[in-house]
């Protein structure tokens, strides 16, 4: 069966352009006899489903651009080619909204204009297209594209801050408010300096400007910059605690203007983690004193200033026997004293330290030959004589001590020739008859 051939409604309607006839009524007025959906209106879109009656065209053009586009239909009748077969011409809206319009006669031939009386075409055929935003259909893909963002930067694990040019805070998303403490609400407008400790407060702004400035993104287009290399900085709560943060920090061109996205992590867990590994590596477990790698690192770095600095070595005697007669754990026990008495006797800005198995250490920086053996011989007599708090688990477990003191001589660095001094001065004591301090 044959389709009914289209109205002239029904053709303009389906046009992909905006399309409208116009023509002027008996008072001169522009009327419109037929428009579709997109003339003059890219951003609503509406749906015409049956003849519109004649309407005036004034009210389907946006009032910024109908002075313009007015003009043109008249220069249609008062133009001495008033039959020239299209004018195109730019109708400007408001803001970025423009339209090219073109306009031709649909019928030139000669009729008597109500107004004029002047040879006029009778009805105008007007396209427009909408030249700068995106068509209307797409506002509500903005729209969606728009919530979907919000809803995936909402929805991070990672705090995310984004900032203008200006350093004010213009994203702040769910975590970020987990964070810092603040809501979004409290923190979009200010300077990101809110969100850093105080220390690092003053050499922000600077910070920033040199990573704008920096060539990062052309060097590595591929991948987003980053800030520095470790990238491990402390953020501040509301509270005013330090948070230790992972940041990676992006710059990024926003039609032009420059605003940083920064991605930051808490790594409160990692960073204790890390300290406490750290301590571990250091610190002999059952005294809880620094260890022997400790213990060198320091004197390392006394030997290489020009102050006067003693060590000493530590024993005690027969402890074999200790172990054997009471037991291991009473052995330990003994152990844990001895740290404590050592560490009260010795004093800031020496280090005493537990060398291994039943062997202590201390270095004495600033002790010379005859103050570090004093230091030890008190200490000796305290172990010698029970002269220290402790509450014993099962029984006071007597026991003595053995010393080899030395002092560094001027422009000795060797760590290892130090100590090898200090362990035969107290091997001198162990074979004079244990319980002595002995001089290397
Ligand atoms: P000396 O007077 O010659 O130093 O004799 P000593 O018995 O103290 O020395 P020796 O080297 O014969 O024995 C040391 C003992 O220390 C042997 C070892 O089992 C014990 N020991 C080492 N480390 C620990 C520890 O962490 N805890 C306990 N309870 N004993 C330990
Ligand atoms: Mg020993
Ligand atoms: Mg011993």
């Amino acid at each position: 069966m044959a389709e009914s051939p289209l109205t002239t409604h029904e053709r303009v309607a389906s046009s992909a352009i905006g399309v409208a006839v116009v023509r002027r009524d008996e008072h001169g007025e522009w009327i419109a006899t037929a428009a579709n959906r997109h003339f003059f209106k890219p951003l609503q879109a509406q749906r015409i489903e049956s003849p519109a009656p004649a309407v005036p065209v004034k009210t389907l053009v946006p009032p910024a651009a109908w002075p313009g586009f007015q003009e043109a239909l008249e220069a249609c009748f008062t133009d001495a080619d008033a039959n020239a077969a299209e004018r195109v011409g730019i109708a400007h809206g408001s803001g970025d909204l423009n339209w090219r319009y073109s306009l031709t006669a649909l019928t030139p031939l000669a009729c008597v204009s109500y107004v004029s009386g002047t040879a006029t075409p009778l009805d105008i055929l007007a396209t427009t297209v909408a030249i700068g935003p995106a068509p209307s259909s797409s506002t509500h893909t903005q729209a969606s594209n728009a919530s979907r963002y919000r809803a995936v930067v909402d929805s991070a694990y990672d705090a995310i801050v984004t900032i203008d040019q200006s350093h004010n805070i213009t994203l702040f998303n769910r975590a970020a408010e987990n964070l810092f403490g603040y809501s979004a609400a409290e923190v979009l407008g200010q300077r990101i300096e809110t969100l850093l400790p105080e220390s690092v407060r003053a050499h922000h702004s600077q910070n920033v400007r040199k990573f704008a400035d920096s060539p990062l993104t052309d060097l590595r287009p591929m991948s987003p910059p980053r800030m520095d290399e470790s990238n491990s900085v402390f953020g501040r709560h509301r509270d005013g605690s330090i948070i230790p943060v992972e940041i990676a920090i992006s710059r990024i061109d926003v039609d032009g203007q420059i605003e940083f996205t920064a991605v930051v992590r808490d790594i409160t867990n990692r960073a204790q983690l890390m300290d406490s590994l750290k301590k571990q590596a250091v610190t002999d477990a059952l005294t809880g004193l620094p260890n022997r790698r400790e213990f060198l690192a320091f004197v390392d770095k006394v030997q290489h200033t020009q102050d006067a600095l003693s060590v000493f070595i530590l024993d005690i005697d027969f402890f074999k026997e200790i172990n054997d007669n009471y037991g291991h754990h009473v052995g330990d026990e003994v152990l844990c004293v001895l740290a404590n008495v050592g560490v009260s006797q010795t004093g800031e800005p020496s280090l005493f330290a537990r060398w291994g198995g039943e062997e202590f250490v201390a270095a004495l920086p600033g002790a010379d030959a005859a103050t570090a053996h004093r230091i030890a011989e008190q200490l000796r007599l305290r172990f010698e004589h029970q002269d220290f708090e402790h509450a014993w688990r099962l029984q006071p477990v007597p026991f003595t001590v053995s010393i080899g003191v030395v002092t560094r001589e001027a422009g000795e660095h060797d760590v290892e020739a130090l100590m090898k001094r200090a362990d035969r001065a107290l091997y001198r004591a162990k074979n004079s008859g244990r319980n002595r301090v002995e001089i290397g």
